[in-house]
């Protein structure tokens, strides 16, 4: 059991006063209200009339906008808070369902008339207004789903039937899956416990232990349950993509994520061909240092035997991010360091609260940007880094949202993991410089392993997962629990090796089931795109020097004005090249890899050949 008293966290909580006084305050209901209200008056004035007067109709979208997150946002952190509070949850869905209604009933033409306006009558108002000149990449993504959009009779349907289709599916997956109870001998364990306990135990038969036991919960009800619900999801979603007319399955993912088929394609390419091998001679060494021939697969995320296990409080991890980020950026670090002091982190790990880590950046009325970071923050290593991430996150929020207002502030989901990566990045060097001055070449070893296994889990293991949802979502028909097991398996192999190469795949059938990720279609290989592209831009902030902070922080207030083209040229790079993802994975996975085995070697741990 971890030590309160030697963390540290639990007085960094959010302050949600700025939103609401509390879950009963009034104003939360009244803000619905005058929602609905100036809702429909938006839909009388401005109703068949974008082509004369877009510019109001913008302006008054993105007030709606922002007086419709604010309930949303504060329940949703109200949730994140106490995942059992029934009263939360009912008010969250009684509002998602109202907004749902409203925004279906009166704001559904606005996209739909954006999406049909002649292309001159956008030109023209874009030539003679400023708001319309401004909002211009936000008409230019409307219109790339010109021709796939239905009738506005259909579209308002579907928008209100939102909160019931697949998404309910997922949302009630969560608490099944919150409810599941893996048998340990020292009593149950939810399923989170049991992965942090699988990674963290330094003892590869404990660790199959738990594995073997996480294989046997999830067996029953909650594998019949999972299959059930992806293939409502696969199947809903063959169906809208028909009416919809989109000939791939990932086509309509790529265009949110302003991305080419070609280019998604690529990405997947060098994914298998240049870190999936790279991947492999990691794991080799890592069972080098483990002492074992062939890594069962509980071993993927194990620790080094000689990794430090000490605890950071979290003031030493504020003092670490902090100092990590002036050290790249003293515009970024002051931007840190107000997220600290005002309220907008909630750091412990409590009971009831959700798992995970996120960031959640908007505007609230006024164009007011605001993030909020939510932690479960334990002490480890990964904790401090995860800190690092999300923080990096909200000062993309902060930049992106005072540069380009709340419709677009947010960077499409692929480039979303760039200021957030490359903060991670900006801490691992820091403490990689600290442990190479001190000579500590152990834990310096062992911070790179954990590095090189983030890489792995967020590149090859994400783009194995895309490779399996391909499967599910172009075979056309509904799918077995054994023929999905069969996809996993094989799809899993083609990137980490046949059975006995580096890994045994005891135990790793079912584990698809687990993954919710796969309830929003393709939306994991942003992941690996995100990694990517923060790599090589890292790589060029070491060749570029002082000229490289201006031109990041341009790339992150962007938002989502531009695409991965525009925001790479000026960094010299260019994401339709194939060879940009080839050399982005080198630069980092295949260094890092290449130090791994030449710090091994000096400490007398060769990898076989
Ligand atoms: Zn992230």
């Amino acid at each position: 059991m971890t030590q309160k008293s030697l963390i540290g966290a639990e007085n960094t909580r959010w302050d949600l006063s700025e939103l609401y006084s509390k879950l009963e305050d009034p104003q939360l209901m009244a803000d619905i209200d005058e929602f609905e209200q100036l809702a429909s008056k938006f839909f009388t004035k401005f109703r068949g009339r974008l082509d004369q007067d877009l510019s109001a109709a913008i302006t008054a979208y993105n007030e709606l906008n922002e007086l419709g997150n604010k309930p949303v946002v504060f329940l949703s952190l109200c949730r994140a808070l106490d995942t059992a509070d029934q009263e939360v949850k009912k008010k969250l869905n009684d509002v998602i369902e109202r907004l749902s209604l409203i925004t279906g009933q009166y704001l559904t033409f606005f996209d739909l008339e954006i999406a049909a306006l002649p292309a001159e009558t956008i030109d023209r108002q874009v030539k003679n207004d400023e708001v319309v000149h401004r909002h211009l990449p936000l008409i230019t993504k409307i219109r790339l789903f010109k021709d796939h959009l239905l009738s506005e009779e259909v579209e308002q349907a579907l928008a209100k039937r939102e909160p019931f289709g697949p998404a309910s599916w997922s949302g009630f997956f969560d608490e099944v899956e919150a409810d599941l109870r893996v048998y340990r001998p020292n009593g149950d364990i939810t399923l989170t416990e049991a992965w942090h306990e699988m990674t963290e135990s330094k003892n590869a038969a404990e660790r199959a232990a738990i594995l073997a036991a996480i294989h046997e919960a999830i067996d029953g009800f909650f594998l019949k349950y999972s299959t059930e619900t992806l293939m409502t999801i696969v199947r809903a979603k063959a169906l809208e993509d028909q009416e919809r007319g989109y000939a791939h399955p990932m086509t309509e993912r790529n265009k949110f994520n302003l991305l080419d088929d070609e280019v998604v394609e690529a990405l997947h390419e060098a994914t298998a061909r240049v870190a999936a091998p790279i991947m492999q001679r990691h794991y080799r060494l890592k069972a080098a240092h483990l002492g074992l021939a062939q890594l069962a697969w509980s071993d993927r995320n194990a620790k080094l035997p000689f990794s430090d296990d000490t605890i950071v409080p979290f003031s030493e991890a504020r003092r670490i991010v902090i100092a990590a980020y002036e050290s790249f950026s003293p515009t970024l670090a002051a931007m840190v360091r107000e997220q600290f002091d005002t309220g907008r982190i909630d750091a412990p790990h409590s009971i009831g609260k959700d798992s995970g880590a996120f960031n959640l950046s908007i505007c609230l009325p006024g164009d007011q940007p605001v993030a909020f970071t939510f932690l479960n923050y334990l002490g480890s290593n990964r904790d401090v880094a995860t800190l690092a991430h999300e923080l990096g996150h909200g000062v993309h929020g902060l930049l992106a949202g005072r540069a380009q207002g709340g419709l677009m502030m947010h960077a499409p989901m692929a480039y979303a993991e760039t200021a957030s990566i490359f903060g991670e990045m900006v801490t691992f060097r820091y403490l990689m410089q600290d442990l190479v001055q001190k000579k500590n070449h152990q834990a310096a070893l062992a911070l790179l392993v954990s590095k090189c296994d983030d890489f792995a889990n967020s590149v090859v293991r994400q783009i194995g997962f895309s490779q399996f949802e391909r499967q599910l979502h172009s075979a056309g028909r509904r799918l077995s629990t054994d023929e999905i097991n069969s996809i996993w398996l094989e799809t899993t192999q083609a990137l980490y090796g046949a059975a006995g190469a580096v890994f045994t795949y005891k135990h790793l059938d079912r584990l698809w089931s687990c993954i919710n990720h796969f309830h929003r279609p393709f939306y994991v290989y942003a992941y690996a795109v995100g990694e990517i592209f923060t790599q090589s831009l890292f790589a060029r902030y070491e060749e570029f020097g002082d000229r490289f902070e201006p031109l990041y922080l341009d790339l992150l207030r962007a938002g989502m004005t531009k695409n991965a083209l525009e925001l790479l040229q000026p960094f010299g790079l260019d994401p339709r090249d194939p060879a940009f993802w080839e050399a982005g994975i080198k630069v980092s996975f295949g260094n890092w890899v290449d130090e791994e085995i030449r710090l091994s070697k000096e400490m007398g741990v060769e990898l076989k050949a």
